[in-house]
């Protein structure tokens, strides 16, 4: 276990504009305290075992760095991916920190993952693996403590399987993870809920440029979980054509948009969308080039970088994927005159439903979907409004006013706790 360090450089330089802003409009005094929200709490490191099925021995490194708890328990996914490390987990680990906080939930950030490829693990390698990495974080994780949830490569099944062994000599206790399938503590709209939240944001940020989003085009990068809800939604209750979407392979577009169902059902069924006929076959970076209105990447961090920030021709980005924009990309898409709608921002959605869940499995009294989706609607609108109007007064970005905002909640919450 280490303490005291700090996230990759985009959140830092961020956070590091943001302390300067409060400090220059005197929002706030205590620059110790605003500074110290740059280093993580907590960073565990866990080596973890698993005999595969042909016999062998192997173990994957596991972490789980808890960032900030001033506003309440750690909370974050956990990923399972080859290019997991400590780095990039503090990075996402302060960024939930101060997503939770944008939104105002009872949450501080945490985040956590194992260095592995899932795809080369069967069923029974990845339950076990998983069982394996709960013990290890052993009472570190708890519902007043710390509340993982799904990330890149974690579903709901994994989810229900952390639930279980983390209950079996504590007792029945759903609120430890969120995300769980519906039959074993989940919540309804959970699964669509980063989608919807991202569809809510960029109805919101469209109103406020003027773009009538029943004539927008709108590019996805990616297409997982969060691309495909709000592909889906964006299209059918905003009325906007989605003329591109993406997989690690490559991408489609098709200006006349995409049929979302079809390339949805094609795209389970292919694991990629090379071959699908619906539009035409181009590399990610020529997607990311074509003509539109709004851009939402939703692949994984660096997407939008210094080589190809220039190139982009939406008036709006949205930030399905979290960290996805390089620092320089950022302050190319500022010149261009891009309205970007940052990460913490935009893709809040799941964690707010994650806390809708957790409430309920406190109260072991669960709600039906149209509270839900009020419920979020009214968070995430109220985020929305309190970031753009902090952003026109202040006169600065999107990304410093959500930064901004969310630091001076945290340090506030950190004094009046003392210690
Ligand atoms: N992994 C999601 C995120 O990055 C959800 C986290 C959660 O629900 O705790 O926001």
């Amino acid at each position: 276990m280490s303490t005291g360090i700090m996230a990759a450089d985009v959140v830092t330089t961020y956070a590091t504009n943001a302390i300067k802003q409060l400090m220059e409009h005197e929002m706030f005094i205590d620059i110790d305290v605003l500074n110290s929200i740059n280093r993580s709490k907590r960073e565990i490191i866990v080596e973890v075992p698993l005999r595969r099925d042909d016999g062998k021995y192997v173990t994957f490194r596991g972490y789980r760095v808890q960032h900030n708890d001033a506003r309440g328990p750690f909370k974050g996914g956990l990923r399972y991916h080859p290019t997991v490390d400590l780095k990039e987990v503090r990075t996402l680990a302060h960024l939930m920190s101060l997503k939770t906080a944008v939104v105002n939930v009872p949450f501080g950030g945490g985040k956590g993952g194992i260095t592995c490829d899932p795809r080369q693990l069967s069923g029974r390698e990845l339950e076990t693996l998983t069982r394996n990495f709960t013990n290890l974080l052993g009472d570190n994780i708890g519902p007043l403590i710390d509340i993982p949830a799904p990330d890149v490569n974690t579903s709901a099944q994994v989810m229900a399987w952390i639930a279980d062994e983390y209950s079996k000599r504590r007792g029945q206790c759903w609120g430890v993870v969120t995300g769980k399938p519906l039959e074993v503590g989940g919540s309804v709209g959970r699964e669509d809920a980063t989608g919807r939240g991202v569809m809510l944001i960029t109805r919101e940020a469209a109103k406020e440029l003027g773009l009538e989003m029943s004539r927008a085009a709108v590019i996805f990068q990616g297409f997982g979980n969060v691309a495909s809800f709000a592909a889906k939604l964006i299209h059918e209750e905003l009325g906007a054509r989605v003329v591109g979407l993406s997989s690690s392979k490559g991408a489609v577009y098709n200006a006349g948009g995409i049929n979302i169902e079809a390339a949805e059902r094609y795209y389970r069924k292919h694991g990629s969308m090379k071959g699908f006929t619906g539009g035409e076959w181009m590399t990610n970076e020529e997607l990311l080039a074509q003509p539109c209105d709004v851009l939402i990447p939703c692949a994984l961090g660096d997407a939008v970088n210094a080589r190809n920030a220039a190139r982009i021709k939406a008036k709006i980005v949205v930030e399905g994927a979290n960290d996805c924009t390089s620092v320089e990309a950022d302050r190319i898409l500022q010149q261009q005159g891009v309205f970007v709608v940052p990460d913490i921002l935009a893709n809040a959605g799941g964690v707010v439903v994650s806390y809708f869940e957790w409430v309920q499995n406190l109260n072991n009294h669960y709600w039906g979907i149209d509270q839900v989706r009020k419920e979020l609607e009214r968070i995430m609108v109220t985020a929305y409004n309190k970031i753009s109007s902090v952003s026109r007064e202040s006169r600065i970005s999107m990304r410093l006013a959500a930064y901004t905002v969310a630091m001076e909640r945290i340090a506030r919450a950190m004094i009046l706790r003392g210690g």
